[in-house]
């Protein structure tokens, strides 16, 4: 079948920022056929193309004159079972949430702590996608990505990736790789991680003391649901900054001036600080200007009330940063991407 493209397309349904920006051309690619077609159209056309999932990651600040391709293809299947390790295969265009209730119905543990992230599994290598203590890194298997330099495909296993706290070498070297299908290694018996943050107190209060992975999935998905702002209903990408990764002398001074100040020591020795505790201290908790805003219940996600503009959000984050340089001396670095 021949790939639909559309011109001049509103991307407010497809970011959920819901920034109404648009697109000279957008198609939706549903295989890896659809993919080389639209390739091959941005080629003639001499149009650059953007590859997106759920559009969840993204700060868009002015109209696109390239080609949005979104990725839709679906898919998931059992690719090897062996001694209680299973390796599961999902398609990029498959939606991340879903995917994680999927294989939590059919026995396979690994991905619960990773439960209601928005976006697609295809997008989830990007940024290493992390929560609750578990990154997907800790379940990769493998994934096949299509190099836009050479036109070949190319089988991508855990050391090829240089995954990193919310980066990867998919993030380094942007718009050269159109991830198709990644892989999982999950359990039949669960190895859980209930050590990290509140999960561990949720069950309890649920009356549970010895967990399945759905069970940590429902604590995941309800402590979230009660601090994040979900996108249909309030605009937004998720957590706006990375927490800072900082010198442990740097951070030390810190604690001394503020003892409350939230800091987790690393195993390199550096310590990361809670970005959200920095933002709200700063007095942006809730900060509301036009429609661009800081939420309520967490300092870290930046919010659409309507009509902001990409700018809007964009001019807000950088008076963040300047802010949070200026009181603490530390650099907070957008996460989202930007285009
Ligand atoms: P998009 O936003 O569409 O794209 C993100 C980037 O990946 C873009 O640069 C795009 O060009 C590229 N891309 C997308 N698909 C492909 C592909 N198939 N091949 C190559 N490049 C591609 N993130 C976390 O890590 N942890 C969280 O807990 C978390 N919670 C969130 C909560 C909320 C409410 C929101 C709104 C976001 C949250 N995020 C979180 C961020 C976001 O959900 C993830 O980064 C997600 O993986 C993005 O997926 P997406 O499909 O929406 O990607
Ligand atoms: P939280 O539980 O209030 O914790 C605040 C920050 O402290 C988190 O960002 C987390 O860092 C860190 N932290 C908490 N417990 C920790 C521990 N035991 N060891 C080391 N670091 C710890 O955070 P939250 O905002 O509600 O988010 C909960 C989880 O979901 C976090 O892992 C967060 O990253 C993830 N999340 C990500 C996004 C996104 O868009 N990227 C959006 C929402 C939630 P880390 O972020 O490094 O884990």
């Amino acid at each position: 079948m021949s790939l639909d493209v559309r011109p001049a397309v509103s991307l407010k349904p497809f970011n959920t920022f819901a920034v109404d920006v648009r697109a000279s051309l957008f198609a939706e690619a549903h295989s890896d056929d659809d993919v080389r077609q639209a390739l091959g159209l941005a080629h003639a056309r001499a149009m650059p193309v953007l590859v997106v999932g759920g559009g969840s990651n993204l700060l868009l600040t002015a109209d696109l004159d390239c080609l949005v391709l979104r990725m839709a293809s679906r898919g998931i299947r059992v690719v090897e079972e062996q001694d209680g390790q299973v390796v599961v295969e999902a398609e990029a265009g498959e939606p991340w949430h879903p995917f994680v209730l999927h294989c939590l119905e059919q026995g396979l543990a690994g991905l619960e702590n990773l439960s209601l992230i928005p976006g697609t599994v295809g997008a989830a290598p990007m940024q290493n996608i992390g929560a609750y203590g578990v990154e997907i890194k800790d379940v990769f298997h493998s994934l096949v990505a299509l190099d836009r330099e050479s036109g070949a495909l190319r089988e991508f296993f855990l050391t090829d990736c240089a995954f990193g706290y919310r980066d990867s070498l998919f993030k380094q070297q942007p718009g050269r790789w159109i991830i198709l299908r990644v892989r999982f290694q999950l359990q039949r018996e669960a190895r859980l991680h209930l050590e990290y943050g509140p999960v561990r107190q949720r069950l309890s209060e649920q009356g549970i003391e010895q967990p399945t992975p759905m069970d940590v999935s429902r604590a995941i998905c309800s402590i979230r649901s009660e601090k994040l702002p979900d996108p249909a209903k309030l605009a937004n990408a998720g957590s706006f900054f990375k927490n800072p990764v900082i010198p442990a002398e740097q951070a030390q001074l810190l604690k001394q001036r503020y003892p409350q100040m939230v800091a987790y020591a690393q195993a390199d020795g550096q310590v990361k600080l809670a970005a959200g505790w920095l933002i709200e201290q700063a007095g942006w908790k809730g900060f509301r200007e036009g429609d661009a805003g800081v939420h309520r219940l967490q300092a870290l996600v930046l919010v659409n009330h309507g009509q902001a503009s990409g700018l809007e959000l964009l001019n807000l984050a950088q008076r963040i940063q300047a802010d949070i340089l200026e009181r603490f001396g530390v650099v907070l670095e957008m996460e989202p991407n930007r285009y």
